[in-house]
């Protein structure tokens, strides 16, 4: 925070109050949580502990290390509209603190009873104040070290209609759960306590990410986070973070934690580059595990526009958010293969411990297995997620739909044959693009189309053909060699080929040309998608054992072995200790 502690609290001029977006700062227990946090966060505290009862009806209270407040200022920092952090017109387009509105504690009180511990050195002396339906009710001295306590008691309990609107005490806690969380992620070299009911739900070092995510979803998870290194966006702005790899992934975006400058925000923008950046190896309607923390110079962003603040409004919105989907990929890019250790949806909304997804905790390695794997020391873990995929060794095939198969650490691996030949085929195909569309933007002279003997006539509606017509070029660089035919028909020359195709695409390739005439931003990735699905051995072809060892050398080469390219797991790995585990070794 560039806040400094010098300035002192005073009353905002009016035309500084009517610029901020006026609206209800505390609707809920979480709310209050929200704004002491940043309270104490702009006060340089060290460490923050949350304490709540009764979903926060009980009591809030929350205990910081900070710079404190004056005690001749006590009084005035609970009056609307006063603060030290902003002072004029012009301060608003250069916040550098969380707060700035001067309403928090003033909100609070309205609908609290408060009481105030403050201390600014460490004399030992503090002062007290308590506060009902606004007013001061005591002023007195006590001691403590330096830092600010706020204490709410009776939240709301003068507004029924209030009351009436909040949910349950696990749900009012899960919220504030989540709020003290999110700081916590985005905050991690300050000390995050939080604790529900006298009991501590998780508590922070106060060190790097990866050990503050650790705290507050066990090692289980935090085992599968990678650094999003810090990075420079551009003008200023500098992107940084943790997500998990692909292996976990949950139901909803609860753990989706994106920040600006400090503060957590939901921005539409910045959620679908993150999102985007995962595609396609989440599956649909599943969401990833990721804290990403952006860093833009203040004026690039305006925080006015939203009472609670949760909204901002960014400039380079777009670059941003094209840089946060870039920074995702690469990063996923480099993840270890993590097979058999997926983790989805073992928490729930509030958590009373942190998430602790265990993983069957096996016994001695079963010793009548022969171990080939070169340099592998005799206490390596079989747990441990491989990094690429290991050289696998067919042992069967069942059902003429899996490949049984066996690493050279002994861990069964069961592949699904349809799927590992369709990310092989889709990854050549992405290859061939990118090469074709390097060498010739009008591809014309691809050499990868196969010439029908007959050319096949195809008719489509007048809208598809309007988008499909711009695309031919792009096609004849996979080896589609469609071309206008007058009206809205079109003449196939030529199909892709695919080596090592199970069907031959002139069986589709009206399809494909239909798919090709289809809105959207990656349909040429679409097309692909259908392209090597369509080619792939199917479930239900029978492979001899040396057609299997070939599609696992192939699935070895490619670049994220355990996706097919709709985002669905293509192969299961079970290690020896799983085993172990499931038969009761
Ligand atoms: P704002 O944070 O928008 O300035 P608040 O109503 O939240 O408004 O707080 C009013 C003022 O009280 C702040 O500007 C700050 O000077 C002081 N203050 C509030 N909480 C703390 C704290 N925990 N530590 C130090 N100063 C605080
Ligand atoms: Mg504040």
């Amino acid at each position: 925070m560039t806040v400094s502690h010098i300035q002192p609290i005073a009353a905002l001029p009016r035309e500084v109050v009517e610029r901020i977006a006026a609206g209800e700062v505390i609707e809920r227990p979480a709310s209050v949580v929200r704004e002491l946090i940043e309270n104490a966060l702009d006060a340089g505290a060290t460490s923050v502990r949350v304490e709540l009862r009764e979903g926060g009806l009980g009591l809030i209270r929350v205990t910081d290390d900070g710079w404190g407040i004056p005690a001749e200022a006590l009084e005035l920092a609970c009056q609307p509209h006063t603060t030290s952090k902003i002072a004029a017109l012009a301060d608003l387009d250069a916040i550098g603190s969380l707060g700035f509105r001067g309403e928090a504690l003033a909100s609070v009180c309205a609908v609290a009873e408060v009481e105030i511990t403050s201390a600014t050195d460490e004399s030992g002396l503090a002062a007290t104040i308590t506060l009902a339906e606004g007013h001061v009710t005591a002023q007195g001295h006590t001691a403590r070290s330096r830092g600010v306590t706020v204490t709410a008691r009776a939240l709301f309990a003068a507004s029924p209609a209030r009351l009436a609107l909040l949910r349950g005490p696990r749900t009012e806690t899960a919220q504030a759960f989540a709020v003290v969380r999110a700081y916590a992620l985005i905050h991690p070299a300050v000390r995050f306590t939080f604790v529900a009911d006298g009991a501590l739900v998780f508590s922070t070092p106060g060190t790097m990410l990866a050990e503050a995510a650790q705290a507050i979803y066990g090692a289980t998870i935090a085992r599968t986070l990678l650094t999003i290194e810090d990075r420079p966006i551009g003008e200023g702005a500098r992107l940084s973070g943790a997500i998990a790899s692909r292996a976990t992934h949950f139901a909803n975006r609860e753990h989706v934690t994106l920040a600006v400058n400090g503060r957590p925000v939901t921005n539409r923008a910045l959620l679908s580059g993150l999102e985007s950046g995962y595609r396609p190896l989440l599956r649909k309607g599943r969401h990833p595990l990721a804290v990403v923390a952006l860093q833009v110079p203040a004026g690039a962003l305006d925080a006015t526009v939203h009472p609670m603040k949760a909204t901002v409004l960014l400039r380079r919105e777009r670059e941003i958010s094209a840089a946060l989907r870039e920074a995702i990929h690469e990063t996923l890019g480099q993840a270890p293969l993590s097979v058999g250790q997926t983790i989805h949806d073992g928490a729930s909304v509030y958590m009373a411990r942190p998430v602790q997804l265990t993983l069957p905790k096996g016994r001695a390695r079963w010793p009548g297995l022969r171990r080939t794997a070169p340099g592998t020391s005799a206490d390596a873990t079989d747990e441990a997620p491989e990094k690429t995929l290991p050289d696998l060794t067919p042992l069967a095939q069942f059902g003429n739909a899996l490949i049984l198969a066996q690493s050279p650490q002994d861990s069964l691996y069961l592949v699904d044959q349809h799927r590992a030949h369709e990310r092989i085929l889709y990854e050549r195909l992405m290859q061939q693009r990118a090469a074709l569309t390097d060498k010739t933007p009008e591809g014309a002279e691809s050499a990868t189309g196969q010439a029908l003997l007959e050319p096949l006539l195809i008719e489509l509606t007048s809208s598809q053909a309007a988008i499909l017509a711009p695309r031919l070029p792009e096609l004849r660089a996979l080896g589609l060699d469609c071309q206008p035919f007058g009206g809205s028909a079109f003449l196939i020359r030529a199909v892709p080929h695919l080596t090592g195709a199970s069907a031959s695409p002139a069986s589709f390739a009206e399809a494909l040309a239909q798919e090709a005439a289809e809105e959207g931003d990656d349909w040429l990735g679409a097309v692909c998608v259908s392209l090597a699905c369509r080619c792939a051995i199917r479930r239900g072809e029978e492979l001899s054992l040396a057609q299997q060892r070939e599609l696992l050398a192939d699935l070895r080469g490619v670049s994220a072995s355990s996706v097919c390219p709709h985002g669905s797991p293509l192969l299961l790995r079970y290690t020896q200790s799983a085993l172990a585990h499931a038969f009761e070794w």
